[in-house]
């Protein structure tokens, strides 16, 4: 006030300016202690400080940078005072946190933010001055642990860091009460840890190998790749999780088609910051030492970036409220020994640090959201959970959040290099009829690779129409190893699936069908064509009504059956006539007699039998109760057969041996098999239906193996007799209507599935090919293609067609058994009544001691009277005289066993 007095008007008009310049334009110095190795680092603290100081509303900070031995505590502390005598309102440190408890107790002591840029040592006791813009994710490598239901893995890091990091793990799985074996190892570099992974692995070859590595990621990355190369190591029993935030760091060359499991967090969202210009677009275009980094700036620079940017947004707030000036000139500080012989007056921080904490400020930047909670700790922050696995390039698979843990998703392939559009899109494919052929035999002999020129079938007509839709040029290339692909033991794809996912080509059409399995290595379209796995059999026989097909409506058994039984009721009714007093009568007066002799007996069973009548009957209860249930029995009998009589005269039957799967699974003469590396493969060896089960067991130990390499080989054997070939139901379909027409399909189908255009997983076409398989189904394109290459190409009549000409009408070739038993049966009884004439004559000359000759021609006479009469019209002709001598003694229908009238007596 004393000064005020005594200043002039003048003079304060002169000092206002300067005054001015110390209130509001003071530029506010903002430390940094860097390792004098990364110059990066210092580059973006020392641009982005730039950067801000020229925004229009900007604050005006500058830089005052320490450069040392990160790891030298000594000058660490020199760094830090020498910063508070430079009046710094804020210190961004170093990432090595053995330097860190140093820091802390400067920052505590003299209230300078301090905002540190390594892992945190020891959670529970920090300062109230420290900022740690790593976040803490140790719950987060956990609960990946924990995803992927690790029992046991095996520690390795190389720096006291890691130390700390694995005593942070060992807390956590405390706290969460999870139990894990955690094997520790400290390893010196890359090629140590390298070494001892493989001795490991040698030891024990069948083990898979969880390792949690702990070290930067650029040694990571030489240990992995080191394994990957070493031929004599199996990839696939290692999966590695990585203990930074960087994954995406790595050289991702070597793993673009995966390799070897990877598993890591990614702070960095390379993805979104490429496309959010927003955020700052500056650290894109600054002349970094290492050009790359433009379009991926690493880890640290990143979070210097973001550390400047929250301390000059708390200043701006402070100065906004105008208390930075008063706040940071505090007398109480002035003046306080740093070290033993260095005095500093430093600022005090504390309202700085009311702003950056309790997320009093918050805002979006390089490294996702910048906040702190009330310790000072990220609470904001998403890691993008990366994997690289055996057969898949670098994917997103999820991410982890402080507040809500771990989050899975579908994998989203991270594919840098896809900006550049192909011109020309490789389409492979399988040639496998009739979805892809060579389109001439010229063609066929020479198999060209590739070209789409050569090439007719349904999948050629498909990729025509949705490159029409989609608008792509292409060419069609036929899978090198010729397969549909199948997941092999070294968890590599082969075929074209194997194709897909090492990025070989861009796209597959064929009929290849959609699996879980394939789906998490490549993207499919929705389906085009539905189908399911069925069984192909050779038409063996196919049986014709015969000229005996009226025997065939009842079988063998039941016609021996029938047979014995009429036998035997014929034989009873001759009984139980004998034995009933009903059934015998007196011929007049003389002579007692029964109808029911056995010959009766048997004419009388077969007249009922036939459905005629029959003069006798019998009269006694029993022999009708007989009777009865035989004409019951017959009218059955009949009735059935008649029912089927039809059927089995007209249509012609199929002799099929296998009707289902289960049919096959029962038998062991009818091999049966699938081809070897596909989807159907896949169904058996995954199915629990003991059905399939005992099919897939059988067909693994059959011997010679049943498994083929194309469905043309299937097809062949097939051909070839007793074998059975389980396929997809539209190609069996096919098959069956060309010639030689022999092959069918029995059964119903045994699953349902689809096929579907594959491409690599995250490609640009996906969702285009998508649409357009949809477009062409909706018009009806692809019924209308199914038509012309299945339908209108068959070879073969087809059921309808048989079934009409079957139905129409009887030919004689259905009856002329019927005819053929006619006439037999007339024969024979010419024969029989020829025999028994000669014979009835020499009994006849025997009795009346005449000479055979001339009682045969009296008998002849006798049988031809009536032509006879007319030839030889005279009454006492010697054939007139023997006539004579024949009496009629009785009724005349009762027939005698020797087919004469019994009463018709000869009476020589
Ligand atoms: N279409 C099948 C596949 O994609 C082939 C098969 O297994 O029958 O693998």
């Amino acid at each position: 006030m004393e000064l005020w007095r005594r200043l002039r008007i003048t003079e304060i008009v002169y000092l206002s300016p300067v005054f001015l310049y110390f209130v509001f334009c003071t530029e506010y110095p903002i430390g940094a202690i860097f390792d004098e190795n990364s110059s990066d680092i210092k580059y973006a603290f020392e641009k982005e400080i730039e950067f801000l100081s020229r925004q229009p509303d900007a604050i005006p900070i500058k830089a005052e940078i320490q450069l040392l031995k990160s790891t030298d505590s000594f000058a660490v502390s020199n760094a830090i005072c020498s910063l508070l005598r430079k009046g710094v309102y804020g210190i961004i440190g170093v990432s090595d946190a053995s330097a860190l408890p140093t820091i802390q107790s400067y920052s505590n002591n003299f209230k300078v933010p301090f905002i540190a840029l390594s892992m945190i040592q020891n959670s529970s006791s920090h300062g109230d001055f420290q900022l740690f813009m790593r976040p803490v994710y140790v719950n987060g490598l956990l609960d990946v642990i924990i995803k992927y239901g690790w029992e046991r893995i095996l520690y390795i890091y190389d720096t006291d860091e890691g130390l700390i990091r694995l005593q942070q793990l060992f807390q956590a799985v405390n706290t969460r009460e999870h139990f894990i074996d955690i094997d520790v190892k400290r390893v010196q570099n890359a090629e140590d840890c390298y070494n001892m992974l493989k001795d490991l692995h040698k030891k024990d070859e069948k083990t898979t190998i969880r390792v949690f590595l702990d070290i930067p990621t650029e040694s990571a990355e030489t240990v992995i790749v080191k394994l990957k190369n070493d031929t004599t190591v199996m990839n696939h029993k290692f999966h590695f999780l990585l203990g930074e935030l960087r994954i995406e760091e790595m050289n991702l060359a070597p793993f673009k088609n995966g390799g070897i499991n990877i598993t890591g967090f990614q702070l960095l969202n390379y993805t979104t910051l490429l496309k959010k210009s927003a955020i700052n677009k500056a650290w894109k275009i600054w002349d970094w030492p290492d050009p790359s980094y433009s379009h991926q700036i690493p880890l640290e620079p990143a979070l210097v970036i973001d550390a400047v940017n929250i301390f000059q947004r708390a200043l701006k707030q402070l100065y906004k409220n105008r208390n930075v000036y008063n706040d940071f000139n505090d007398r109480q500080f002035k003046n306080m020994k740093c070290t033993d012989n260095n005095y500093v007056s430093p600022n005090n921080g504390t309202n700085m640090m009311m702003k950056l904490k309790g997320n009093e400020i918050e805002f979006t930047g390089l490294t996702g959201k910048v906040s702190f909670d009330e310790n000072g700790f990220r609470n904001k922050f998403k890691l993008h959970l990366l994997e690289i696995t055996m057969n898949m390039g670098l994917a997103e698979v999820g991410y982890w959040k402080r507040d809500t843990g771990l989050t899975s998703q579908e994998p989203n392939r991270r594919r840098p290099d896809q900006e550049k559009k192909k011109k020309k899109r490789i389409v492979t494919t399988i040639i496998d009829d009739p979805y892809m052929m060579y389109k001439d035999e010229a063609t066929k002999a020479l198999k060209p690779p590739c070209g789409k020129e050569h090439f007719i079938g349904f999948c050629a007509d498909l990729a025509k129409e949705v490159a029409a839709h989609v608008k792509f040029d292409y060419d069609i290339c036929v899978v090198k190893d010729g397969l549909y692909g199948e997941l092999l033991m070294n968890k590599t794809w082969n075929g074209m699936i194997g194709e897909l996912t090492r990025d070989e080509v861009d796209l597959a059409i064929a009929p290849i069908t959609i699996t879980s399995q394939r789906e998490r290595v490549v993207d499919f379209t929705k389906p085009y064509m539905s189908l399911g796995i069925s069984i192909m059999i050779k038409k063996t026989a196919v049986k014709k009504a015969s000229v005996f097909s009226f025997m065939d409506p009842l079988s063998y058994e039941i016609w021996m059956c029938i047979l014995f039984a009429y036998i035997g009721v014929s034989v009873v009714l001759f009984l139980v006539s004998r034995f009933s007093p009903t059934e015998w009568h007196v011929d007049d007066g003389a002579s007692i007699s029964n109808d029911f002799t056995i010959s009766n007996s048997l004419w009388y069973s077969l007249g009922a039998f036939m459905q005629q009548g029959c003069d006798i009957s019998p009269r006694s209860v029993s022999g009708r109760i007989v009777g009865s249930v035989w004409w019951f029995f017959t009218l059955i009998i009949i009735s059935s057969y008649t029912a089927n009589l039809a059927a089995f005269l007209t249509v012609e039957r199929m002799l099929t041996p296998i009707e289902s799967a289960e049919d096959l699974a029962k038998q062991t003469e009818i091999q049966y098999g699938i081809l070897a590396s596909g989807s159907t493969a896949s169904f058996f060896q995954q199915s629990k239906f003991p059905v399939h089960e005992r099919m897939w067991a059988y067909m693994q130990s059959a011997s010679p193996s049943v498994f083929v390499k194309s469905n043309q080989e299937g097809i062949e054997r097939v051909r070839k007799g007793n074998y059975a070939y389980l396929m997809e139901s539209t190609t069996n379909k096919y098959t069956n209507m060309r010639k030689p027409c022999d092959t069918m399909q029995v059964g119903p189908n045994l699953d349902s599935k689809g096929y579907g255009i594959a491409t690599p997983i995250g490609s640009d076409l996906r969702d285009q090919l998508t649409l357009a398989v949809l477009k062409l189904r909706e018009a009806g394109r692809l019924e209308e293609m199914q038509k012309e290459w299945w339908e209108k190409r068959s070879e073969c009549p087809t059921k309808e067609n048989n079934q009409d000409g079957g139905q129409a009408e009887l030919t004689l070739e259905n009856v002329a058994g019927i005819f053929y038993i006619l006439a037999g049966g007339l024969t024979l009884s010419v024969i029989i009544a020829f025999f028994e004439f000669i014979y009835k004559s020499k009994l006849d000359s025997k009795r009346s001691k005449k000479p055979f000759g001339s009682v045969l021609r009296c008998k002849a006479r006798l049988s031809f009277r009536g032509s006879l009469d007319r030839d030889n019209p005279n009454p006492s002709s010697p054939l007139r005289k023997s006539m004579s001598t024949y009496t009629y003694t009785g009724p005349s229908h009762v027939a005698g066993a020797d087919g004469f009238p019994d009463n018709l007596h000869t009476q020589v």
